[in-house]
């Protein structure tokens, strides 16, 4: 016999109740992204490969090593095949959608969120797939709107908190460094390149490789053996040209006064090369190994990059299955259980439960319904195993009477109680 199908590796199947924590978590940061006045912005889950060579840079591991790319067949002979890739993530996209409808034209800055998959292929592990989910922001405009001003980097990192704070996560940790610009970063490779000439060859394989396609990411090396060696290298904090310094000094001062603590690290490079001035991450120890829960930054050029007019932009994206996990470890997220369930007792019952169940649950109640030819030990049985509160029955009397026979399942105790008040008396002792 052939086996069963299984979710591909690196792929995962997200089960009630788990959702219920999903679901807390898109609710919330909807409702700060709202006060924030951010909207949503739902881009294609497939793009034009060139948009990610072009936009996150072809050196990057993302596109190098991690893309889910397939030629599409051409549809007539006349047509050309075309490299589509499953978006390794969102940043990229939103930006070629600002260009596309030509959203800079009122000469406003736009303020989007998105929530939605990303397809990397990497090695699962925990925290760690090869479909996830990214919770994301993007500040984009012309220059003329602000859109370069330190106020929006602050900003954004105070909402962050905000949004983090909603969720009940606290202890996590913000890192932050400014990565300098288009005009300070050539003068800081050439002066890692310098640095790295004698000692990269005792270093690892990968810092190696990097030296020649993308130095910056030395500094992000985990290996153990190459960390003196990245302690002594040049910080591109002295490299920052007078701008950038200012800059990068305006937005610690704003988030001082706001209260949102941080911590500077000189070492805090980011994985995409569209990255200028201010970068970032949140950590959280809960996570173990992949303790990132979110990264973000600022990305000047990229519309240029990819062809749109110039637009300073700020974002970040949230991996919201591990916000999830951070969620799960530290609070034992909390999932609602059904209010009552309704057991039909009897032939014909379905009708009245059926229409009993609308009522209640048009009174916001959370109802599952049973079905009459259900015993009543069978239907107490079930409600006890889905944890419902309430049992209400039913039957040919109560309908009749229009007294309902509610039994507090916690208690034991059963009390008759009128149509009309069955959703206050299970709500109010909610
Ligand atoms: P990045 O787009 O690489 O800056 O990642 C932003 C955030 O997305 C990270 O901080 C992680 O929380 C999350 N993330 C990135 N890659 C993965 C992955 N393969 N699986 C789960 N979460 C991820």
């Amino acid at each position: 016999m052939a086996g069963s199908i299984k979710a591909v590796r690196g792929t995962r199947d997200l089960l009630p109740p788990e959702t219920e924590t999903w679901n807390f978590v898109e609710a919330a940061v909807r409702d700060v992204f709202r006060v924030y006045n951010f909207k949503e912005i739902r881009t294609p889950v497939f793009e034009d490969t060139q948009l990610f060579t072009r936009g996150v840079g072809e050196e990057t591991d993302i596109v190098a090593k991690e893309m889910f790319t397939w030629e599409d067949r051409a549809r007539a002979q006349s047509e050309k095949t075309q490299s589509l890739t499953l978006r390794p993530e969102n940043t990229a996209g939103v930006v070629r959608a600002y260009i596309e409808h030509n959203l800079g034209e009122k000469g406003l800055l736009q303020r989007f969120y998105y929530i939605g998959p990303q397809f990397r292929r990497e090695r699962p592990q925990k925290g760690r797939y090869r479909q996830f989910y990214q919770i994301g922001a993007e500040v984009i405009g012309p220059t003329s709107a602000g859109s370069e001003s330190p106020a929006v980097d602050a900003e954004i990192l105070e909402m962050l908190a905000a949004l983090l704070g909603r969720l009940g996560i606290q202890n996590w940790t913000l890192n932050l460094n400014s990565v300098g610009c288009a005009n300070d970063r050539p003068r800081y490779l050439e002066a890692l390149r310098a640095a790295l000439k004698d000692v990269v060859h005792t270093m690892c394989a990968d810092c190696q490789r990097r030296v020649v396609t993308n130095p910056l990411r030395v500094l992000d090396c985990k290996v153990p053996a190459d960390q003196p060696i990245i302690e002594k290298l040049p910080r591109m904090s002295d490299y920052l040209d007078e701008s950038c310094r200012a800059h990068f000094a305006a937005v610690q001062t704003i988030l001082t006064s706001l209260g949102v603590p941080f911590v500077v690290d000189h070492r805090l490079v980011r994985g995409l090369d569209y990255y200028t001035r201010t970068a970032f991450e949140f950590t959280h120890g809960a996570l173990g190994a992949q303790n990132a829960i979110l990264g973000g930054g600022r990305y000047d050029g990229l519309s240029e990059s990819l062809g749109g007019p110039p637009a300073p932009g700020i974002g970040f994206a949230i991996g919201e299955d591990r916000l999830v996990m951070t969620l799960q470890e530290t609070a034992g997220a909390a999932t609602r259980p059904a209010d009552v369930y309704i057991a039909p007792l009897g032939a014909g019952m379905n009708v009245h439960a059926a229409l009993l169940s609308r009522e209640l649950r048009r009174a916001g109640v959370i109802v599952t319904l049973g079905d009459e030819s259900f015993k009543l030990k069978k239907s107490l049985e079930t409600a006890h195993k889905l944890g419902a509160r309430y049992a209400l029955i039913v039957g040919e009397n109560e309908v009749g009477s229009g007294q309902f026979a509610l039994k507090n399942l916690g208690t034991g105790e059963q009390v008759k109680v009128a149509r009309d008040e069955i959703a206050d008396r299970v709500k109010v002792s909610s």
